[in-house]
């Protein structure tokens, strides 16, 4: 039962105002076949958005079987709606990517598939479109189109037809056909109103409402002419309860969850730019942190062949301007100090010279150009680097300047490939050596490959490769009694004293390193460097739902229509705020997911191809599903927004 009663509504326009319906009183009852007709701009389609439930009047009162609904909030409307009526319009409104068939379910994506509704499948026979099921409305006439949404108007087994001006758009033959379906559903026990120009339409029905300039001015019922009895075909609702059982909740989230995937599928290629955003992002998350990962890890492994009980003595070479002044600084390592620093300063048990440059090295027709280091025997066991296959030098052949080298893992491969490399002659800057060992895998680091060196005595490195005349630096290794600070200073104040360097000068003389210094340098930069590489990383993510939420907002632009239809047919705005928040969600996750995949590829590329060691967490993985998801949610929920407070009327005459 409709009852309304001094209903008016305007709209404000430009300034002005728009009575478009002033004091209108009616009553309909719930089986009735009404007319509404009346010239262009006088008020049919406002009443008619009224009583269906789309539209709020300004002021005056509609009662809906018994219940006053003119103020009620949105979302109690939307349910009211999908629960008693069915719109049809005059441009049939259906969603251009769906088959007929889905066109006719959709409204139950918000109602639930209760007892109550009709099936699809059914209702596509009903109105005559059997065959036409999988078609798309583009593939279907217009009186088709207009059929396939009558169906859809049913499918919750509504109470009353709403219909404006249904054959506006139709050619006489379909005219015809929409008018029979009318008849049959009245004939079956809906009410059905129908906005209407044709003369031949409104003598069908039982009641004719004549409109001008926003009020009733005539209201005749006559009698029925013309109608045919018809087998009846539609199943009305008529034994359906007041209430709907809402659909289950997994059901419904996997109904939006496929009707986001169809829009996302939709629109491929843009889904698949916007994807992209969060592809390279995420990509580029995991491979940036795996590599300031793996570097940190590289260094540490390095740092562990460094004795616990070990410092470093180097000269601290002045700096004028940056530039490295090499001449001219008094604080020198000399050759002889390796074994006055030994003998004379208490609680040193071992020190290791040496010296590094780099070098040319040659097997056969190979060439390899690598790290030359210089050392005395006491690198071995200072470093722990014993070797791995064939000896050390020994300081017999130190001393003679012998030329023997121990090749490191990747010169071996570089040089040798499965070549057992002991005993071979190779040359190292065009010098004749002889192969004696194979150092021990220390494994690469973000920076360098410790394993791309020969190792060679040190005065043969210093006095026939190098020709350098002192020494780089030192490693001293302490009695583990002593205090490695003490030890330290003890070395630093003798070899000022023995190298007369100007106690102005002592601040820059020599430095002394130890493994605790080395590390907390080494990490410091390793961690600059890490959070720059995630810093770029974020950017590049944060771009990428900048993407995502253009495409959302275009993509909520584009398809107002289609949300004022949904609205139309019952969605809440929470149920369009979901839909949208799927769709961004489905770009986002697959995107991330396909991000994940191309980091990992990346981060495995760089190892094998660039030698840079990587090394993905857990963490950077979770880390990355995480934010691709929180980016869907954050650059979704506003477009979703935007789209589910549209009214629906508004959005439906959106252009
Ligand atoms: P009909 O369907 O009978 O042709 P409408 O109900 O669509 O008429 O419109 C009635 C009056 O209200 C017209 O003068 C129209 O210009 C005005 N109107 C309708 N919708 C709006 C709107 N959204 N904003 C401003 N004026 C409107
Ligand atoms: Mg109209």
């Amino acid at each position: 039962m409709i009852e309304i009663h001094n209903l008016c509504k305007s709209y404000s326009h430009g300034g002005g105002t728009v009575h478009a319906l002033s004091n209108v009183s009616l009553e309909i009852a719930p089986d009735e076949f009404v007319a509404i007709m009346g010239r262009s701009g006088s008020g049919k389609s406002t009443l008619l958005q009224i009583l269906g439930l789309l539209d709020v009047p300004t002021s005056g009162s509609y009662r809906l079987f018994g219940k006053e609904v003119a103020h009620l909030a949105e979302d109690e409307l939307a349910i009211l709606r999908r629960q008693t009526l069915g719109f049809i319009f005059q441009q049939f409104h259906l969603l251009p990517r769906l088959k007929a068939i889905d066109n006719v379910g959709m409204p139950l994506l918000y109602s639930g598939r209760t007892g109550l509704a009709h099936s699809p499948e059914r209702l596509m026979q009903d109105v005559g479109l059997a065959d036409r099921a999988q078609h798309r409305p583009s593939e279907m006439s217009g009186g088709q189109q207009q059929r396939v949404a009558i169906a859809r108007s049913l499918v919750n087994a509504p109470r009353i037809l709403l219909a404006d001006e249904p054959t506006g758009n139709l050619d006489t033959a379909s005219q015809h056909d929409i008018l029979e379906l009318l008849t049959q559903m009245h004939q079956q026990g809906l009410g059905v109103i129908v906005v209407t120009h044709d003369e031949e339409v409104a003598e069908r029905t039982h009641r004719i409402i004549r409109m001008q300039d926003g009020e009733i001015i005539s209201d005749k019922r006559q009698a029925r002419r013309g109608a045919v009895p018809v087998s009846p075909r539609i199943n009305s609702g008529a034994n359906r309860g007041d209430e709907q059982a809402s659909p289950s909740r997994g059901r419904y989230a996997l109904e939006l969850f496929k009707e986001g995937y169809r829009a996302v599928l939709a629109n491929k290629l843009r889904s698949a730019l916007s994807m992209l955003g969060i592809t390279i992002g995420v990509a580029s998350v995991i491979a940036m942190l795996a590599l300031g990962r793996g570097a940190q890890e590289s260094i540490e492994s390095q740092l562990k062949s460094l004795g616990a009980n070990v410092i470093v003595l180097r000269p601290n070479v002045a700096r004028v301007g940056g530039v490295a002044q090499e001449t001219g600084s008094p604080a020198r390592i000399a050759f002889e100090d390796i074994a006055w620093v030994r003998e004379r300063i208490p609680g040193v048990r071992a020190v290791a010279g040496n010296v590094t440059g780099r070098g040319q090295v040659s097997y056969a027709n190979r060439n390899w150009n690598t790290q030359i280091q210089g050392v005395t025997t006491d690198y071995a066991t200072i470093r722990s680097a014993t070797p791995f296959i064939g000896r050390m030098f020994t300081a017999k052949e130190a001393q003679q300047r012998a030329r023997v080298a121990l090749a490191g893992l990747t010169v071996v491969r570089e040089l040798f490939g499965s070549e057992n490399p002991v005993g071979q002659f190779i040359k190292i800057n065009k010098v004749n050596f002889q192969i004696i060992g194979v150092m021990p895998e220390k494994g690469g680091t973000g920076y360098r490959d410790q394993d791309d060196v020969i190792v060679i005595p040190l005065q043969t490195a210093m006095y026939r490769l190098l020709g350098k005349q002192f020494v780089d630096s030192l490693d001293i290794e302490s009695d583990g009694v002593v205090n490695l600070d003490d030890l330290g200073s003890a070395v630093q104040r003798g070899m000022s004293t023995r190298h007369r360097v100007p106690v102005s000068l002592q601040e820059d003389g020599y430095q002394i390193m130890n493994l605790a210094d080395i590390r907390s340098a080494v990490s410091a930069t390793s961690e600059t460097m890490s959070a720059l590489l995630a810093a770029i990383a974020a950017v590049s993510l944060l771009v990428g739902g900048i993407g995502i939420m253009n495409i959302m907002l275009v993509s909520v632009t584009e398809r107002t229509r289609e949300i004022g239809l949904r609205k139309a047919v019952g969605a809440r705005s929470k149920d369009i705020l979901f839909q949208f928040l799927v769709e961004t969600l489905a770009v986002s996750v697959s995107g991330g997911i396909l991000g994940l995949m191309l980091g990992v590829a990346i981060s495995v590329g760089m190892s094998t191809l660039a030698g840079w060691s990587t090394s993905i967490s857990g963490f950077s993985v979770l880390l990355s599903v995480v934010f691709s998801v929180f980016v869907g949610l954050v650059f979704g929920i506003y477009p979703a927004r935007k789209a589910a407070l549209l009214n629906p009327i508004q959005a439906l005459r959106h252009e």
